[in-house]
């Protein structure tokens, strides 16, 4: 079966995808697979393999990339990172990689997980709250510590939070690809193609 056609590389992906500047050394990786042998995504999953995907980044693989099941693998532990001769900042370069695979519509139902998250830091100044018996377990043991019973977040706290994601463009981001129609994932990554309708 035909591999992926030079036609459809992207040149210079790997500055592209870097929007941020988060992981500029890529072409300083090695190959040597430290990262791979650290990873415990990798672990449980076969085709998932951090070092190819720095490959695929750099020559230009972006259609495989974005509409991959693999890139939502990561659980972006950093353990990559700490084993890295190259010290090369993977799970920066994978955050990169998930935001343009969902500006492209793949991976939604993924990322409404990192929706919720980002609007309940951005209304209750804290992106995880737990329900009530959890609650009342935090607010024993911090109770027990001398602590008050519950780290509250104070309303100047609160707007100032607000402010932050309405500044940065979050809000409007995350709300833009929020209501994207979802484009199904390519479940072909590790057999190397892609579909070239
Ligand atoms: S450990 Fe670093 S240098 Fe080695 S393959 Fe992974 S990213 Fe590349
Ligand atoms: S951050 Fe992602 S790629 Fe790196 S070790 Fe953790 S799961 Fe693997």
């Amino acid at each position: 079966m035909a591999r992926e056609k030079w036609k459809y590389l992207v040149k210079d992906f790997d500055k592209m995808v870097d929007t941020y500047g988060l992981a500029g050394n890529l072409r300083q990786c090695l190959a040597c697979g430290k990262c791979v042998g650290d990873c415990p995504a990798a672990s449980v999953s076969p085709s998932y393999n951090s070092r190819q995907i720095i490959q695929d980044v750099l020559d230009g693989n972006q259609k495989r990339l974005l509409a991959s099941e693999e890139i939502w693998h990561c659980l972006w532990c950093a353990s990559c990172y700490r084993a890295c001769p190259s010290g090369i900042y993977f799970p920066m370069l994978m955050m990169q990689i998930r935001f343009r695979a969902v500006e492209a519509g793949f991976g939604l139902k993924y990322f409404q997980t990192y929706q919720k998250l980002a609007l309940k830091a951005m209304t209750e100044g804290m992106t995880f709250v737990p329900r009530e018996k959890g609650r009342a377990k935090v607010e024993k043991l911090r109770s027990e510590m001398g602590l008050s019973p519950w780290p509250e977040v104070s309303d100047k706290a609160k707007s100032e939070y607000n402010a932050l994601f309405e500044m940065t463009g979050s809000k409007a981001w995350v709300d833009s690809v929020a209501n994207k129609p979802e484009v199904p994932v390519d479940l072909n990554y590790s057999k190397g193609r892609i579909n070239l309708e």
